[in-house]
């Protein structure tokens, strides 16, 4: 029914062109669509941010149309704990409607390089990535969900390949979902973590935490790259966001639609 987490050839890491991705969600049933392109600062590699120029991103999607399929704007901004200031120029520089932010680099990689590994037991992987996303929700207020929670367990270079446990982390990540409720922002649940930890991004588990902390927006995306992935899973998402919340948000103009599931 709804895609609210896509890329296309606008992101640094995707080859498929807005249009396939659009005929691909209406192919694939769904109603409502929101491309989120990357926009990436590295930390300590400044000369190399995985950034879209607004060119570029209003020549992909400002014609672009499918009938029967209502197409949102958005981006998935890479946060970092020193870039606010980047995040917030680009947000006011274009009306999105959606912003989804999102941690990929943590002490200048990304969980994907096999150098985030090093050194690191699982835990402490993925506590260090917890707590680098708490230091960025705090410091973060121009966003409108936290994408992916638990990404740093998706990585192929992750050798545990399991997922990450709410129970294993339950106090940092109260504090994570509780300043994500006090500034009145969302979670996604992710699809992509299926295939890769057996999970969604976060766990149920995580998301019944955000409803029982008070937290109520919460959004739906595959995060595909390519036509093969659009609306993957999602399905399966909606019954889990149904048990928890009863409904799930769309978004336009920063501003969410709870459809009642
Ligand atoms: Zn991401
Ligand atoms: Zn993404």
């Amino acid at each position: 029914m709804f895609d609210f987490h896509m890329h296309s050839s606008i992101s640094f890491d995707s080859e498929t062109s807005s249009i396939d991705m659009a005929q691909a969600a209406l192919q694939a049933g769904l109603r409502e669509i929101c491309f989120t392109d990357h926009y990436d600062c590295h930390w300590e590699k400044e000369d190399t941010h995985d950034f879209f120029t607004l060119d570029d991103y209003r020549a992909a999607y400002e014609g672009l149309s499918v009938p029967g399929l209502i197409i949102r704007r958005g981006v998935e901004m890479g946060l970092t704990h020193w870039n606010r200031g980047i995040a917030e120029a680009l947000t006011h520089a274009y009306p999105f409607d959606f912003v989804i932010g999102s941690l990929h680099y943590v002490d200048g990689y990304d969980p994907y390089e096999p150098q985030y590994w090093d050194g690191k037991t699982m835990h402490r992987a993925y506590e260090r990535y917890l707590e680098e996303t708490l230091r960025c929700v705090r410091i973060h207020d121009d966003f409108d969900v936290l994408g992916h929670l638990t990404y740093v367990c998706k990585s192929p270079h992750n050798p545990y390949h399991l997922p990450v446990f709410y129970e294993d982390f339950a106090d940092l990540t109260d504090d994570i979902l509780r300043e994500l409720v006090k500034k009145g922002k969302g979670m996604e649940i992710n699809t992509s973590g299926i295939d890769r930890v057996g999970d969604f991004l976060p766990t149920a588990r995580h998301l019944q935490r955000f409803y029982e902390l008070g937290g109520r927006i919460v959004t739906v995306g595959s995060d595909t790259h390519n036509t093969n992935r659009v609306g993957q899973y999602t399905d399966r998402a909606l019954d889990v966001l149904k048990d928890i919340f009863g409904h799930v948000c769309t978004f336009a103009q920063r501003t969410p639609t709870f459809h009642r599931l």
